[in-house]
C-alpha cells in the first residue's frame, strides 16, 4: 500500500495539499493524518514539516517519512523522532532555484548597499555613496556545497562573481574551488568577501559562526545566512558589525524563530532581515517531488535526499 498520509503544515492545509496532489500525482493515493478515521496502518509514506509533540512516535511504522523541508534538524533532534524509519529532505529544482534568487538578490543589495538606500529614503536623503566593488570583484565563499549550496555557487559564478565553497568530502569539482574540512576551513575564509552559509544544522556546525570565524574572513566582508539560526553566534555576529570587522548582514533565519520583538536584530541599521523564506517551493513543486521520490522508492531506487544519522545531515 502506497499510501501518502500528509501531516505538513497542520490540519488546515490539507485541503491545499490534496488539491496538489490530485493535480500533478493523481494516481498517488493521499489522505490527512489529521483525519479521524485514519489509522497509522494504512499509510506507508508521511509527509511532515513539523508535526504535534509525540505524533512522530506514530510513524514508526511508515516505510519513509518525507520532510517539506531540506534541513531536518528539528526533526530528527525530537525525542519522539522514530529513527530506525528513513527520512528523505526536500528537494527539486524550484527549491534551488528559489534558494539561487535569493542569494543573487541578498549579494548584489549587499555590494550596492540596499538597506542604506532604503534607510536614506526613508528620511528623505539624496546621499551618493561610492561604490566600492563590483561582481566580478568580489569573491562570494559559500558554507556548504550540497544540493543547495552547488546550485547557489554555480548561479554565482555563472553571473560573474568569484566563487569558492566549503563542505566536508573532499571530490574533484572542475567549476568552483572546493575547501574541505578545518584545514581548508583556513584556506577558504581569508580571501572572502561574502560569506553565505548553506550548512546544515548539526552537532558540529552549531554555533561555527562565531568571533574566531568572523575573524578570519576579509575586513569588512558581508554575511548571508540561508542556513539555520543556531549555526551563528548572535552576540558575536553584533559585535563583529560593531567593531566592523563584518560590513553587513542578511539574516533570513535566526536562533528563535519568529524572532523576539525585542531583539537588537530588528532595528539594526546593517542587517537585512527575512523571515525564513529563502527558498519555499509552491505546494504544487512540492508534492510534485514527493510524488517523485515515492515513485522511485516503489521502484526500488534510494532516493538522494536521504537524511544520513551516521553523517548527521
Ligand atoms: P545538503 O545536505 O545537500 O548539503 C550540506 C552541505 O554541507 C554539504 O556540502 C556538506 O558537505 C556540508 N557540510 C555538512 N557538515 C559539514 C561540516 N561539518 N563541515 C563542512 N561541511 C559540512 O543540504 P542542502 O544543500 O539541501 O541544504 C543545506 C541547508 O540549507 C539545510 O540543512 C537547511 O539548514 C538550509 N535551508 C534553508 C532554507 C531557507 O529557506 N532558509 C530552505 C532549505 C534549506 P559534503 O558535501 O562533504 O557532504
Amino acid at each position: 500500500m502506497k499510501r501518502l498520509a500528509v501531516s505538513a503544515d497542520g490540519p488546515a492545509a490539507w485541503e491545499s495539499w490534496r488539491d496538489a496532489f490530485a493535480r500533478v500525482a493523481p494516481d498517488l493515493p493521499t489522505i490527512s493524518w489529521f483525519d479521524p478515521a485514519f489509522d497509522p496502518a494504512d499509510a506507508s509514506y508521511a509527509l511532515v514539516w513539523e508535526p504535534p509533540v509525540g505524533e512522530m512516535a506514530r510513524m514508526a511504522n511508515m516505510r519513509v517519512i518525507l520532510s517539506t523541508g531540506a534541513g531536518v534538524n528539528h526533526l530528527v533532534n525530537r525525542p519522539d523522532f522514530p529513527a530506525d524509519v528513513p527520512l528523505v529532505r526536500m528537494g527539486g529544482d524550484q527549491t534551488a532555484v528559489l534558494m539561487a534568487d535569493y542569494v543573487m538578490w541578498a549579494a548584489i543589495g549587499l555590494l550596492r548597499g540596499a538597506r542604506r538606500w532604503a534607510r536614506d529614503q526613508e528620511k528623505h536623503l539624496w546621499c551618493n555613496r561610492p561604490i566600492l566593488r563590483n561582481s566580478a570583484e568580489t569573491r562570494v565563499g559559500v558554507l556548504g556545497f550540497g544540493n543547495l549550496g552547488a546550485a547557489v555557487a554555480r548561479r554565482l559564478a555563472a553571473t560573474g562573481f568569484i566563487v569558492s565553497a566549503w563542505c566536508r568530502t573532499p571530490r574533484e569539482e572542475k567549476q568552483i574551488p572546493l575547501f574541505f574540512g578545518e584545514e581548508g576551513l583556513s584556506d577558504f575564509l581569508p580571501s572572502v568577501d561574502i560569506l553565505v552559509n548553506l550548512l546544515p544544522s548539526t552537532p558540529h556546525t552549531r554555533h561555527i559562526i562565531d568571533a574566531e570565524l568572523l575573524s578570519r574572513l576579509k575586513p569588512g566582508a558581508d554575511f548571508i545566512n540561508v542556513g539555520r539560526g543556531d549555526h551563528v553566534v548572535e552576540d558575536d555576529l553584533l559585535a563583529a558589525l560593531a567593531s566592523g570587522q563584518l560590513d553587513s548582514a542578511v539574516l533570513d533565519v535566526v536562533a528563535t524563530e519568529p524572532l523576539s520583538a525585542e531583539s537588537p536584530l530588528w532595528d539594526h541599521p546593517r542587517i537585512t532581515l527575512t523571515p525564513h523564506m529563502a527558498s519555499e517551493a509552491s505546494r504544487e513543486a512540492q508534492a510534485a517531488y514527493v510524488a517523485h521520490v515515492i515513485r522511485e522508492l516503489e521502484e526500488g531506487r534510494a532516493p538522494p535526499l536521504l537524511y544520513r544519522p551516521d553523517r548527521g545531515y
